[in-house]
């Protein structure tokens, strides 16, 4: 079926209207009583009077692109209930009136128009912690609010500056809505403070939990108080208000005609084809609160950018995080022992907020360690790197000068009558480092004959570093050799490529004078030593 919105609302509605007076049992909008309640505060009071007797803010037709985002913070004052039982509502509970409360203002439905405004939880406190818009507080030890609720009206209850200042965020970064278990006047729902031109410490909306839901217009209606809208039969109760000039008079608002409160369905007071704007109206009590109108939109933009409102433009309340889970990291300088720190770095980029993780990492100098176990049995050693500083692939491990394996260990099968140097060396972002490892299988059985060469012979010796090794009669073999200073310690070893007479350099070792052991080694076997002197 194919039907005109307006049509098929009014269908739709007159179904509905019979259960009018069950939903007006259930609570009403306090800012019936506002000017009863607000002479608590007299600086209030007096603006608030001027506020509603001066002639309007001109009413700026609201231009269509600009859609303002109001951050809100919500505080669960509750009695000590376990999360999500009575009072203190669940996280689900409040995204999910928040959302609804989106849903009329941004049209979702489509009943309505657009009124471009959206309401936004949180996700900071005003001191930049992470926060997820919600504060929960027991206020259950206040004076009169477990068994009275929050004082509205003169009528006796917690006192409402007591509780608001439980908490009660910055107006500048966040508009404050309070939940409360009940408010002391009978049959109020909520109410909320229209927005006047100074800061008051308790402005904001008050919603008793039950209506704080997914499918009441209440929240909607109190954030329309707060944009300065009334309700569309303001200025009268029982008799249709005056409404001799449209934009001065009831809610200064042209196209929401004037109605009695209770009066839903009949026209009495006006007969302009645009009563249903009335009828629908969020701001109305009557049952399907729907819609917003072009001239409750202008009105609210008005009142946005004219008054204590129009600072919540400069909050970063609901800036997101774009990427929260970017980090950076920071190698410092070789040489700083110490240990690493987490730098979050907030920065506003692309107009949003992103927080970088900075890890910063201090790196020692490298220092490779060794652990070995032997298995004499079987001949076997097992090699272990003994630092954290590298991961496995990057460390290499050599036997006799000949790369083997990359890895945190390496087991190593020895023969007897061999000698070698194991060796362990690794790199990283601050040098290079080794430890070698020497296993001497010489003794006690002299292998030394078992390869033949006959002589050994080095020139010039003493030498300043370049020399000839000359083996007589060698075979063929990979052959190599290695210097030894005098505390046994291996300090030079060398490939050799030519067997008959290899000339070798020292000089690249860096060795200082004196009296050294040089040994050939054919296929890491050791052949013979001599005594060689570098000057
Ligand atoms: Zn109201």
């Amino acid at each position: 079926m194919k039907c005109l919105k307006l049509a098929c609302l009014i269908f739709i509605y007159s179904l509905l209207s019979v259960y009018n007076h069950l939903t007006f049992a259930q609570g009403v909008c306090g800012n019936e009583y506002f000017e009863q309640h607000v002479k608590l505060y007299p600086n209030y009071f007096s603006e608030y009077k001027s506020f509603s007797q001066q002639a309007p803010i001109h009413n700026q037709r609201a231009q269509s692109a600009d859609l303002i985002t109001i951050p809100v913070a919500v505080h669960v004052l509750h009695t000590g209930e376990a999360i999500g039982q009575g009072a203190n509502l669940s996280d689900k509970q409040i995204i999910d009136a928040i959302q609804y409360a989106n849903d009329l203002w941004r049209n979702a439905n489509g009943n309505s128009l657009d009124m471009n405004f959206q309401f936004c939880l949180a996700n900071k406190t005003p001191q930049g912690l992470p926060s997820n818009g919600i504060v929960r507080v027991d206020a259950s030890h206040i004076a009169n609010y477990k068994e009275l609720g929050m004082s509205y009206g003169g009528v006796p209850g917690a006192n409402e500056i007591v509780l608001k200042n439980l908490s009660n965020w910055n107006h500048d970064y966040v508009y404050n809505i309070w939940i409360v278990s009940k408010i002391s006047k009978e049959n109020i729902a909520a109410f909320a403070y229209y927005p006047l031109g100074v800061h008051f410490n308790y402005d904001g909306a008050t919603v008793m939990y039950e209506y704080m839901s997914a499918n009441s217009p209440t929240l909607a209606h109190e954030l329309g108080h707060a944009l300065g809208l009334y309700h569309t039969f303001e200025g009268s109760e029982n008799s249709c208000p005056l409404n001799d000039n449209c934009s001065n008079q009831g809610d200064k608002v042209c196209d929401t005609p004037p109605h009695v409160k209770y009066d839903c369905e009949l026209t009495q007071c006006s007969s302009s084809p645009d009563v249903y704007n009335s009828f629908l109206n969020i701001m109305s009590y009557c049952w399907q609160r729907i819609l917003f109108t072009q001239g409750q939109k202008d009105r609210a933009y008005s009142q946005f950018y004219s008054t204590v409102r129009k600072n919540l433009m400069n909050s970063k309340a609901c800036q997101i995080i774009c990427d929260s889970i970017h980090t950076q990291d920071i190698q410092y300088a070789c040489g700083n022992s110490k240990s690493d720190t987490v730098v979050n770095i907030y920065t506003a980029i692309n107009g949003c907020d992103s927080m970088v993780t900075q890890i910063t990492h201090y790196n020692p100098p490298l220092n490779l360690q060794m652990d070995v176990d032997s298995l004499s049995l079987t001949n076997q050693y097992i090699f272990h790197s003994d630092t954290n500083q590298l991961s496995g692939n990057f460390m290499k491990w050599y036997v006799n000068d000949t790369f083997m394996m990359r890895g945190a260990s390496f087991i190593f099968d020895v023969k007897d009558g061999r000698y070698y140097v194991v060796k362990l060396k690794g790199e990283n972002a601050c040098g290079l480092d080794s430890i070698e490892y020497i296993i001497d299988r010489t003794k006690p059985t002299s292998v030394k004959n078992q390869y033949l060469a006959k002589a050994i012979h080095v020139y010039p010796n003493p030498t300043d570093g370049d020399f000839t090794i000359v083996l007589n009669g060698a075979i063929q073999g990979n052959y190599s050799m290695m210097i030894f200073d005098e505390l046994g310690r291996v300090v030079a070893i060398k490939k050799m490529d030519v067997i008959e007479k290899q000339e070798i350099s020292t000089k690249q070792f860096l060795l200082s004078s004196g009296v050294y052991q040089l040994i050939v080694l054919k296929d890491g076997f050791p052949l013979e030593s001599i005594r060689l002197m570098l000057k």
